[in-house]
């Protein structure tokens, strides 16, 4: 993760090798029509990157040397985090189109793999007297986890697009690190916040101006 005047690059890398990347930004929603860029012509897309991440070190030239086009344009939603509905007895919904959320705490994968067990479980538990009864106690459980992790990946969403968001996500992290430090919990998680720590301070120096 790198941050800077109220942007983002995200990067992650995938099983087969490959780096995939996030260009991160707030814009109208309209904006992947109106921008007027072809998501297809890279030279367009560095163009306006250069354009609009301008204060960014060039060393993140260095992402678009071998992409693999075209960008894809993803506005970012969220559900109501009071949303409810009746129970039916034959239909129920799990993963994004249950509660599609902003990608920021990444929680939306474990959701979806938690919803599935549950609902599972719900199923075939002997406790409920009707599969309409068994699908309304999963959409509740569901509804409540759902409405928390939403929130924090709203608060996540907005701590990172803010113009000190350099300063505060390693604030942020600090804090984490010393609460599993002083716990004595997870070292492989401690190790992950150690490295995305250690890669941050590095950050300072090749993000822009804005946020130093
Ligand atoms: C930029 C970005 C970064 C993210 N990063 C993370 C992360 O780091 N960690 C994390 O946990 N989550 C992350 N997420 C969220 C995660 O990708 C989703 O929460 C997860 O993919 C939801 O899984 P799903 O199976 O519910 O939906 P999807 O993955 O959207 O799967 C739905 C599938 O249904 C298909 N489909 C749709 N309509 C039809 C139809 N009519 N007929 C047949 N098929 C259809 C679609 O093509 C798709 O393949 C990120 C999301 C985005 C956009």
């Amino acid at each position: 993760m790198a941050f800077g005047n109220e942007k983002n690059i995200l990067m992650g890398q995938k099983g087969n090798g490959e780096i995939g990347f996030y260009l991160s930004f707030k814009a109208a929603a309209n904006w992947p029509l109106n921008s007027g860029l072809n998501f297809s012509d890279s030279t367009q897309v560095l163009s306006w990157f250069k354009k609009e991440y301008a204060e960014w070190s060039p060393v993140w030239l260095e992402l678009f040397d071998s992409i693999t086009l075209p960008f894809i344009p993803r506005p970012i939603n969220c559900i109501p985090l009071d949303q409810t509905w009746d129970a039916l007895p034959n239909l129920t919904m799990l993963g994004d189109a249950a509660h599609v959320m902003p990608p920021f705490a990444g929680e939306g994968v474990n959701m979806a793999m938690l919803d599935a067990l549950e609902l599972s479980e719900c199923l075939t538990s002997a406790t409920f007297s009707s599969l309409q009864e068994a699908i309304s106690h999963y959409e509740t459980q569901m509804r409540q986890r759902a409405a928390i992790s939403a929130k924090e990946s709203l608060d996540n969403g907005e701590r990172m697009h803010s113009k000190e968001a350099l300063n505060n996500m390693l604030v942020f992290l600090t804090a984490i690190r010393y609460l599993y430090v002083t716990n004595g919990s997870s070292m492989l998680v401690f190790i992950c916040f150690s490295f995305l720590y250690r890669f941050l301070k590095f950050q300072r120096h090749t993000s822009p101006h804005a946020i130093k």
